[in-house]
């Protein structure tokens, strides 16, 4: 990429030999941990409230300490901005969430976001000036919990859907997002989308099992899994349990029960990244002694690209119709949503695989079965993630836990990718 160079001092210091300062990380992950803190030791940090506000402000206070500018957008989303030496290049930017679900833990998004706002630190530590400005960004509502859907700030940006869509969804109480973000002050003036992204580098827990298991360091996200969710009805007839006999029998649930085994079966065959999971059952008329007439169930398949998907959907089509055919009961199979596979850019995974090698940790090729910002922010600009250990592969609960020193790798290869791209 271009020269990036070092203006002043340390002169002796090469650029490969930067590194983060992981204790000053470590100590803003634990502050803003200190808002909406529960007794268990996680977060309670739901969207659009006053802790959200408080969170929201505590960071921008570091970030205009860290002498950034803030442009914040009508859906709350918040960028901070470090100039570069040709201002008029497209941002590399960098964040994730701060919001957090009802039993949160520290470090789900606020990860991301803090050791984002780590390396501009560092680039101000050494006076570094790189060619493209750099960012950092938090994204409005990434949890989904208090108001869907889900990556809802990021999912605007892009224009997934629109802000008057956002804008009227509700919570339990019937509060709207709009009232919300106008009631916490966090309704800014740019147009959603209407800012330009250079790349895009998303630093995350894994929220799973596999680096910790393996123990490795450092995860190079290859793509977040495209999703398609069905309803699932099999229709046969009720009738008791004592006088009819098996063969004359209209079984509901023997048969849903046959294309839940398929639903798992259609995974393994689509391996290594398929998943097919049965998450919801309905049985009517749910009695002990009366044969199931009708049984509804979700389906949920997940895979690498979205022609796996297509493949695993044509699987269980094939499926069901012959199964229908055989015992004459209705299946029916509607989609109820469906968010595309999000392949990351070669050139940010490169970017990602290289600056643990530069930095000598273990690293491995991995997916994200959970969706991100970064999935939207794929259809803007070559984007990629980088993923660390999480303990026992648990988040979205108060236990979640990730060690000082891993939270400091992941940081330094945020860095060194990001120096990559901005040059
Ligand atoms: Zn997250």
């Amino acid at each position: 990429m271009m020269d990036t160079k070092i203006i002043e001092s340390p002169a002796t210091l090469s650029l490969d030999k930067i590194r983060v300062n992981g204790e000053r990380l470590w100590q803003s992950l634990m502050d803003l941990a200190q808002i909406g803190a529960t007794p268990k030791g996680g977060v309670c940090r739901l969207t659009l409230t006053d802790l959200d506000k408080q969170g929201r402000d505590r960071v921008i206070g570091w970030a205009k300490a860290a002498g950034l500018s803030v442009t914040i957008d009508q859906i709350g989303n918040v960028f901070m901005r470090r100039a570069g030496r040709d201002n008029s290049l497209p941002p590399i930017v960098t964040g994730s969430h701060i919001d957090t679900q009802p039993t949160g833990g520290k470090f789900d998004g606020n990860f991301g976001v803090l050791a984002g706002l780590e390396v501009i630190r560092t680039l101000n530590d050494h006076q570094i000036e790189t060619e493209a400005p750099v960012e950092l960004v938090f994204w409005t509502n990434e949890e989904g919990s208090r108001f869907v859907p889900v990556m809802m700030g990021s999912g605007v940006f892009a224009n997934i859907f629109s802000l008057e869509h956002a804008y009227a969804a509700t919570d339990t109480e019937g509060k709207t997002v709009k009232g919300e973000l106008e009631r916490i002050g966090y309704v800014g003036d740019q147009v959603p989308g209407d800012h330009p992204i250079g790349g895009y580098f998303e630093a995350h827990i894994e929220q799973g099992p596999i680096l910790e298991e393996q123990d490795i360091t450092i995860g190079v996200v290859q793509a977040v899994l495209g999703i398609r969710w069905y309803d699932c009805v099999v229709t046969g007839m009720e009738a008791h349990a004592g006088p009819t006999p098996m063969a004359m029998r209209q079984d509901a649930m023997q048969v849903a029960a046959r294309v839940m085994q398929e639903v798992v079966a259609i995974a393994n065959r689509f391996g290594p990244h398929g998943r097919g999971t049965v998450g919801m059952v309905q049985v009517f008329p749910n009695s002990r002694n009366v044969i199931p007439g009708q049984v509804t169930f979700s389906i949920d398949f997940r895979n690498m690209t979205d022609e796996l998907v297509d493949e695993m959907d044509a699987a269980l089509h094939a499926y069901t119709k012959q199964v229908a055919a055989e015992t004459g009961l209705g299946i029916a199979i509607k989609e109820v949503s469906h968010y595309p596979a999000a392949p990351f850019h070669p050139d940010c995974k490169d970017a990602v695989r290289r600056a643990a090698q530069t930095l000598g940790y273990s690293h491995m090729d991995i997916v994200s079965g959970a969706g991100h910002d970064a999935v939207y922010m794929s259809m803007l600009a070559p984007t990629g993630m980088i993923f660390i250990p999480c303990k026992d592969g648990i988040s979205h609960n108060e236990i979640e836990e990730t060690l000082p020193e891993q939270v400091t790798a992941g940081a330094n290869v945020l860095l060194h990718a990001m120096l990559e791209r901005a040059g």
